[in-house]
């Protein structure tokens, strides 16, 4: 589907809204729930700013993971990759953090320790994953589009390295004009998983000579340079 076809809204509701002071800076906070009998789904979401049709927000969609984001695992970037995503988002004068309910990339927490455990005998997380029965990424963005719709957001600065977060917000007719490197700093315990995201699962990522110099121009997307870092 092309951007400038008519397109359907996806329905979405927003169930609460609320002031939410925070240490990345002073936010709305919104719950949100697709409107889809068949696929479930919900999202919280941080707005930086006053929404206006025409403004160009800054913006990261981000799947939950509760081992990064809550117990700071070094298995995966997440946590490091949603701070850094809130700090830039806080600062800038608009902006939106969508959270998605995705764990594990779609496949639920339980099933992520169980691919954990897999890993731990020697599969990649693609490898895990399809021994388990699941695709290597089950995570759609249906209820992200329909959110940035909901707030009549048409062109927008995507924080990511992920081309399917920016196929899905195209095909829902909002265009990404600028996309912004979100570079994690590699852990010892991250290198293998960051590999595979590179080579099975098509995310952008620089080698890490290109990501220190890129970190010091990070505030600046004119000069952060192509290829993107990992991220899940
Ligand atoms: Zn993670």
């Amino acid at each position: 589907m092309k951007p400038e076809s008519p397109l359907a809204r996806i329905p979405v509701e927003k169930v609460a809204e609320a002031d939410f002071p925070s240490r990345f800076g002073h936010f709305r906070i919104c719950g949100f729930r697709l409107l889809d009998e068949a696929a479930p789904e919900v999202a919280v979401v941080l707005v930086k700013g006053e929404p206006l049709p025409g403004k160009i927000p800054l913006v990261r969609i981000h799947s939950q993971c509760l081992t990064g984001d809550v117990f700071g695992s070094f298995r995966c970037d997440c946590r490091e990759q949603l701070e850094m995503a809130l700090t830039q988002i806080g600062a800038s004068e608009y902006g939106f953090l969508i959270y998605e309910q995705q764990e594990g990339r779609g496949i639920g927490l339980l099933n992520k320790l169980r691919a954990y455990a897999l890993q731990d005998q020697g599969m990649d997380t693609v490898e895990a994953n399809r021994e388990l029965g699941y695709e290597a990424d089950l995570r759609h963005y249906s209820l992200a589009a329909g959110i940035l719709q909901y707030y009549q957001v048409g062109a927008l600065r995507l924080l990511s390295n992920n081309p399917e977060k920016l196929r899905a917000l195209e095909a829902a007719g909002i265009s990404v004009p600028e996309r912004i490197p979100i570079a994690a700093n590699p852990q010892p315990g991250t290198a293998r998983y960051l590999k595979t995201k590179r080579e099975k699962m098509g995310h952008w990522f620089p080698d890490p000579e290109i990501k220190q110099k890129k970190d010091r121009k990070k505030n600046d997307p004119e000069t952060a340079p192509l290829p993107r870092f990992a991220e899940s």
